[in-house]
């Protein structure tokens, strides 16, 4: 018996062997072996002139095609490697300056020798899995690319993006959320080579460094799981809170998607916000989006949508009226200072009190002077001063006798004050939210079919 085992057992390695060198790669997870992402470490302005690699294993040069690694000249004996651009070709050298490759080619990737086994290479001192991409640019640059399998992307993205110490539930739902995104956003950056790159602009991606157990827990007990609508992967997108609805992406962005709905957020933690910008600040931010207004007279809130959110904003110019739409209001008067489109305007932080101003019903006015008697209905008369009368029509509130935002009066004022609930463009999963429903028993998939409508998980 023992000696049919071992027969066996050599019968197989010799079958098996041309299979080895042929399939690269190959090991007990070489299913998972065709979901490399390319994320940019340093390109543009960013791209270096040189650069180190080191890994205590050595390493396995090769090249990286179809999102999968082909093995070519190995290097196990090396710890430490210099690349440079000589000419347009990507140059290795031991560090004692004796050449390893003469151009490691358009495709080629430099990884550890223990890949397949979750292996560290450290870029410069920065630790990362999976290998190194390095493309030369035309000015003698390089662009460094870091090349690893998604699962092992998403390890070091999830506690940029939540937070480790959060409950699993609420981390899964972001592991299949970022694994979505990231899988519908590939390509985004290959004009400059590579997939993703590692800022909010895609997905916040800090490598080795960024992981944690309950990270790559959440990311493991989801492997390969994303979302789906009608068979297909969706832009699973999210942000931080929504202040107390969700919003149609067409509401925000000017694409529609069936599965990106507005929805009462019932977990949404409070998250008030508030910020005044002067007048100045405004026609700055509208100069720089190419809108030329002129001095701003006044900022007006045009349109909601019926969960509350600002569709419109009017901002009157010396010169010209601008009109901001949508996540265009963010954009332009800046994203962290208008954390949301839930807010209100008031002047309250104007300074300075109006010349003058008028009331009028249309065929008579009168103009206070210093101070305005209110009657009510019953009889009853109080005196105002003139800049502390306020008018208020169930949205916003503005001081008469100071600049106002309801073109009855105009004066010189120097400021509008944005007061507003949540952060982030409001589409999809609302990570407050998804971490307050895990605190409250939900799972993962719970939380993920309350944000995203008529999907599937799998
Ligand atoms: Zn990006």
């Amino acid at each position: 018996m023992q000696r049919l085992k071992t027969i066996i057992i050599i019968m197989s390695t010799y079958l098996l062997l041309p299979f080895i060198s042929v399939m690269s790669g190959f090991s007990v997870e070489a299913a998972s072996y065709d979901n490399y992402v390319k994320v940019g470490l340093k390109y543009g302005n960013n791209s270096v002139q040189s650069c180190t690699l080191r890994s205590e294993e050595g390493f396995q040069l090769g090249t990286a095609e179809n999102r999968g690694f082909e093995a070519g000249m190995p290097l196990p004996a090396y710890e430490k490697l210099i690349i440079t651009n000589e000419r347009g070709a990507i140059v290795v050298q031991d560090e004692d300056g004796v050449l390893l490759s003469a151009d490691l080619g358009s495709n080629g990737c430099i990884m550890p020798a223990n890949y397949n086994y979750g292996g560290i290479l450290y870029y410069e001192n920065t630790p990362y899995r999976g290998g190194i991409i390095l493309l030369p640019n035309s000015n003698g640059t390089i662009t460094v690319i870091n090349y690893l399998m998604m699962e092992h992307y998403l390890y070091g993205v999830l506690n940029s993006e939540m937070g480790y110490t959060n409950s699993i539930e609420a981390l899964k739902a972001q592991a299949v959320a970022a694994r979505s995104f990231a899988e519908l956003s590939l390509g985004k950056h290959s004009e400059a080579g590579f997939d993703l790159c590692p800022t909010t602009c895609c997905q916040v991606y800090r490598g080795y460094s960024g992981e944690y157990p309950s990270i790559l827990k959440a990311v493991d007990e989801t492997k390969g799981k994303m979302l789906y609508h009608n068979g297909a992967p969706i832009s699973a997108f999210y942000f931080k809170n929504s202040g107390g609805y969700t919003q149609n992406v067409e509401d925000v962005w000017s694409f529609s998607r069936s599965y990106l709905r507005a929805v009462e957020d019932k977990y949404c933690p409070i998250y008030p916000w508030n910020i005044t910008l002067s007048y100045d600040t405004i026609q700055a931010d509208l100069e720089a989006a190419g809108f030329r207004s002129g001095t701003i007279e006044s900022v007006v809130i045009n349109e909601r949508n019926k969960t509350g959110a600002v569709m419109e904003l009017k901002i009157t110019g010396s010169e010209d009226t601008v009109y901001l739409k949508k996540d265009r209001i963010r954009s332009t008067l800046g994203p962290t200072k208008i954390k949301s489109l839930m807010f209100e305007l008031t002047d309250n932080g104007a300074t300075e009190a109006a010349s003058s101003w008028t009331i009028s019903n249309g065929s008579s006015a009168i103009k206070p002077d210093s101070s305005i008697f209110i009657i009510s209905g019953d009889g009853v008369v109080k005196k105002i001063e003139n800049n502390a009368l306020h008018a208020y029509n169930g949205i916003e509130t503005i001081i008469l006798g100071k600049h106002s935002s309801s073109g009855i009066t105009t004066g010189k004022s120097p400021t509008v004050n944005f007061s507003g609930y949540g952060y982030g463009h409001g589409v999809g999963m609302a990570q407050d939210s998804a971490i307050e429903m895990a605190k409250q028993g939900f799972t993962y998939d719970e939380i993920l079919e309350y944000f995203y409508t008529d999907i599937e998980i799998k």
